[in-house]
């Protein structure tokens, strides 16, 4: 039986619905409303690490916090898992915070959704001693009936059509709000420039202690100067962007010219650093494959820290069950 027909299967048993990956994505998950709880069993990637999961949402309230020990001691459970202990490895895997319980353990090939839906299973009897359970209205104005659950950025959620309403003008203004606010351009622009300089620095006292030039610092001088930039700047913007991206290739730049200082310098016993930056320029127009590597790293350096300042997500998915 081929993967997808297995997750199906338990959808249809579960009376949900199966979501399978999308292309090469290792997204696939079977979302259904059980015993008055919302449960999750799928595949997803965490810490870049491809898990198999059983998500239950429950309502908020209840003494939540006794759950992960009743969890770990209770024999369906552990006849689920296959065990006689929760496995100590596996404790940490289960998270349990007001409203969600959730566990998840790396696979390789074949995420078991048969052993996930016997998990999940187990999983709902334990809830009723410690929570209640939803009951059909909204889960935020807790007044309006609510037939099917939503799906809130990929979680099963109970929301009256007032409320997803009301959430998404919300989300509107506060993305309104955000583009609005006043940035802090030179303040962004002298603490980046501040970072980029101790970032070259670094990298020049890295070389002059190992004697060896490490390219890959210039990944770190790209994550520091946009660590400077956004905080100084207040928000993310397209010229904080191409501030951090082009702080960040100087920075190497500038640990360059230091090392070649500190060269010159072990010579000729004086630091120079206008003949550093003349002598880096000549090697730059006679030589430039031998920088290759180090501008690759500077780049990549670049884009690590641009990915690092993307602007915030206001908006929410809510797709229909
Ligand atoms: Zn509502």
């Amino acid at each position: 039986m081929g993967q997808a027909v297995r997750w199906e299967k338990i959808a249809r048993e579960w009376n949900g619905r199966y979501y399978p990956a999308k292309g090469m994505g290792m997204e696939q998950k079977v979302v259904a409303a059980r015993d008055g709880y919302l449960a999750v069993i799928g595949t997803t990637v965490r810490d870049h690490t491809g898990v198999a999961y059983a998500a239950i949402r429950f309502p908020r309230g209840g003494t939540w916090q006794s759950l992960s020990e009743a969890i770990t001691r209770d024999p369906a459970v552990l006849k689920a898992l296959g065990k006689k202990d929760f496995p100590r490895g596996l404790r940490k895997r289960l998270k349990v915070e007001e409203g969600l319980l959730w566990f998840d353990r790396p696979y390789l090939l074949r995420p078991g959704p048969e052993g996930l839906a016997a998990l999940a299973t187990a999983f709902l009897a334990v809830l009723p001693g410690h929570v209640g359970r939803f009951d059909g209205r909204c889960e935020v104005c807790r007044s309006v009936p609510v037939a099917e659950p939503v799906l809130v950025n990929g979680a099963p959620t109970y929301l009256c059509a007032g409320c997803v309403q009301a959430g998404q003008q919300e989300e509107v203004r506060a993305e309104r709000v955000y583009a609005s606010r006043a940035a802090n351009p030179a303040l962004g622009l002298l603490t980046g420039a501040g970072a980029a300089l101790v970032g070259g620095l670094a990298w020049a006292v890295l070389a002059v202690l190992t004697g060896r030039i490490y390219s890959a610092v210039a990944i770190g001088i790209g994550a520091l100067v946009a660590y400077a930039v956004k905080g100084a700047m207040g928000k993310v913007n397209l010229p904080g962007q191409v501030v951090t991206a082009l702080l960040t290739l100087a920075g190497v730049f500038a640990g360059q010219v230091f090392y070649v200082a500190h060269l010159i310098q072990s010579r000729t016993g004086s630091y120079d650093l206008p003949v550093a930056l003349q002598v880096y320029l000549q090697i730059l127009q006679v030589k430039p494959t031998t920088e290759l590597a180090t501008f690759f790293f500077a780049l990549l350096g670049v884009a690590l820290s641009l990915s690092g300042m993307r602007r915030p997500r206001f908006r929410s998915k809510v797709e229909r069950i």
